[in-house]
């Protein structure tokens, strides 16, 4: 029996990359997971698809994030899953794992651009969070993914930054919020991580991006997911508040 046997878990943004990795991995151990994706159907049916033929129970909920409403659609498309599959609208796990990237010079970023990756990466978070309150039992995980890049200078990603420093505080208000109900809240940083866009495919780049970390390799969406299928399980019931360093020791410098 897997460790999160009788589970439930959304996964924002698991058609893909880390996300992907992360409902692979709380589906092998046990939990039914919510995929979460907004414009790449095909892709979050292939990882629906996948978890299922590894024995594992999925669904796919499109959602757009970083519109007005956007939490309550998504949640409201997630219980309507869980409560077609269990009876019930409880939902253990909540990873708040789908974000979109600047790389923008900062002379060139603009008020609706800032607008965008706030609205995608830090008020969507929140309002998620808020939304599943009521469907969290006590004992539930919350596990907002954040960046190395809130400790690691990369000025064409300043304002992707401050939204992840931003959703950093999530875990030290909502962890002393929630503690009362036993429910965990933290953040999880990854370094530079094979999400399979183009740039991993051109060798000169990776190998140039695999010296960032201590390792000399980049990370692999499992090095993540795996980090982050720990924090939901019971053994880190005793962790929470906490920032939890997942960039393959990028951060030692
Ligand atoms: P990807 O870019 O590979 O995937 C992003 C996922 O989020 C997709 O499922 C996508 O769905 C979804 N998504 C994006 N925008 C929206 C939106 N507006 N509304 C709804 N869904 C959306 O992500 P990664 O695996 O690279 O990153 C995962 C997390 O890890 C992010 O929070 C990222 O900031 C963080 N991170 C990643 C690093 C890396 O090197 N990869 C490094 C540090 C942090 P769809 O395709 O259907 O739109």
């Amino acid at each position: 029996v897997g460790k999160l046997a009788g589970k439930t878990a959304l996964v924002t943004g698991s058609s893909r990359g880390i996300g992907r990795a992360t409902a692979q991995r709380l589906a092998r151990e046990g939990a039914l997971v919510a995929v979460h994706y907004h414009a790449d159907a095909d892709a979050a049916g292939s990882t629906v698809a996948g978890i299922e033929a590894a024995g594992g129970r999925a669904f796919a909920v499109r959602a757009e994030l970083g519109v007005p409403g956007d939490a309550d659609t998504l949640l409201l498309a997630v219980e309507a899953g869980l409560k077609e599959r269990t009876g019930a609208n409880t939902l253990d796990i909540l990873v708040n794992n789908a974000a979109i990237m600047g790389g923008v010079a900062p002379e060139e970023v603009t008020p609706e651009q800032f607008d965008r990756l706030v609205a995608v990466n830090a008020k969507a978070p929140f309002f998620i969070v808020q939304r599943a309150l009521g469907l969290l039992p006590d004992g539930g995980r919350i596990i907002n993914i954040s960046s190395g890049l809130t400790r690691f200078a990369n000025p064409e990603e300043v304002v992707y930054s401050m939204t992840k420093g931003a959703v950093e505080q999530l875990a030290l208000h909502f962890a002393k919020y929630l503690g009362p109900r036993g429910i965990t809240v933290n953040s999880v940083a990854p370094g530079i991580t094979d999400n399979g866009s183009p740039v991993f495919g051109i060798p000169e780049a990776v190998e140039q991006m695999a010296q960032l970390s201590a390792f000399g390799r980049v990370g692999r969406p499992a090095d993540v997911g795996d980090v982050i299928a720990f924090l939901a399980s019971d053994d880190a019931r005793w962790v929470t508040g906490s920032f939890v360093d997942a960039t393959g020791g990028t951060l030692l410098g």
